[in-house]
């Protein structure tokens, strides 16, 4: 574990087991990027009474660096849940491929599991998921956008799977993925962005480079200030690269809606949750929006955790 929560006035949580010839049981959490995956996972890990660790299924929070544009979870919000897969790896060392993904994330699963853990698959790397969970992966195949008969959605899968979709409504996500991104700039983001691109060896962090900011962003910094700092042109290119970044986020996330939406036709048994009303609440007012997670995404998704632990 990172850390750990105080259990000593509680009882050990009760450890999966396995026959050998038993599947692993995984539980995949899905879902458009800013719609509560992480949050949920640490919730649900604490909730759902077997002790559980995480592995992260997104492809730029795999990456050292880029913390607040690429979102991660702070340690703090992991409350002692252990990651794995998180920030683990060197930008330098390249695009990771579903390939790859499968042996690392699937290396995770069999360690967690022989533990009598339960893995939490959390992500929204979708081509990430599919290569991980499939039974047979076949590396040259594309279930999203290929038509060949080696791009059909298997159902067949390697583990035994529960998976949760938190869903929100598309216009409601987009207003609040405009509002993180005025957050994140608040937060720090393009000081995070300024450091990236003030070392030389940005251009060989190829495992960043295509992370939403980093694009957008590469005028404005390439730019430099020595027509004397802000001035209208440095303004607008700035304000456009913004810009840019938002649109991008909501695309990003329509894509990723399309792709889970792929796997369920194609036979994955989903889960949809629907989280469009916590979204609502947090654009209006913060205070209420805690108490309709709880009802609305944390109750549901509970019950179906643990009826599936309990199979
Ligand atoms: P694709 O087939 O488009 O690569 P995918 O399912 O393999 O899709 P996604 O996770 O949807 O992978 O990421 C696609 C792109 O979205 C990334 O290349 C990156 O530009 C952007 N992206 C994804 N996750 C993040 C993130 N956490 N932070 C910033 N940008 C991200």
């Amino acid at each position: 574990m990172d850390s750990s929560s105080d259990t000593s006035s509680s009882p050990p949580p009760p450890a999966l087991s396995f026959s050998r010839r038993q599947k692993e049981k995984v539980l995949v959490i899905m879902g458009a990027t800013g719609c509560g995956k992480s949050k949920l996972s640490v919730d649900l890990s604490i909730a759902c009474g077997y002790e559980a660790e995480i592995i992260n299924s997104d492809k730029m929070q795999l990456y050292r660096g880029l913390d607040i544009s690429t979102n991660k979870i702070s340690i703090p919000e992991r409350r002692g849940v252990r990651h794995h897969l998180l920030g683990d790896l060197d930008p330098a060392d390249g695009e990771l491929t579903p390939a790859d993904f499968r042996d690392l994330a699937g290396a995770a699963v069999a360690d967690i599991a022989s533990r009598g853990k339960l893995p939490v698959v959390v992500g929204g790397s979708n081509s990430f998921i599919y290569s991980l969970l499939v039974d047979r992966f076949h590396p040259g195949s594309d279930v999203f956008y290929g038509s060949g008969p080696e791009d059909r959605v298997s159902p067949q899968l390697r583990y035994d799977c529960c998976f949760l979709w938190i869903d929100v409504a598309f216009p409601v996500l987009c207003d609040y993925l405009c509002r993180r991104v005025d957050e994140m700039v608040e937060t720090g983001m393009m000081e995070e962005m300024a450091d990236f691109y003030s070392s030389e060896s940005w251009p060989g962090r190829t495992g960043l480079l295509k992370s939403i900011g980093v694009p957008e962003l590469e005028w404005y910094y390439k730019m430099g200030d020595d027509e004397g700092g802000w001035d209208t042109v440095r303004r607008s290119v700035y304000e456009d690269a913004v810009r840019k970044i938002k649109e991008n986020t909501c695309r990003l996330a329509e894509r990723q809606v399309g792709k889970i939406m792929r796997l369920k036709s194609g036979g994955w048994d989903l889960h949809r949750v629907d989280s469009t009303d916590v979204f609502r609440e947090r654009l209006r007012a913060e205070d209420e929006a805690e108490e309709v997670w709880e009802k609305e995404v944390m109750d549901p998704s509970v019950k179906i955790v643990k009826q599936f632990l309990q199979e």
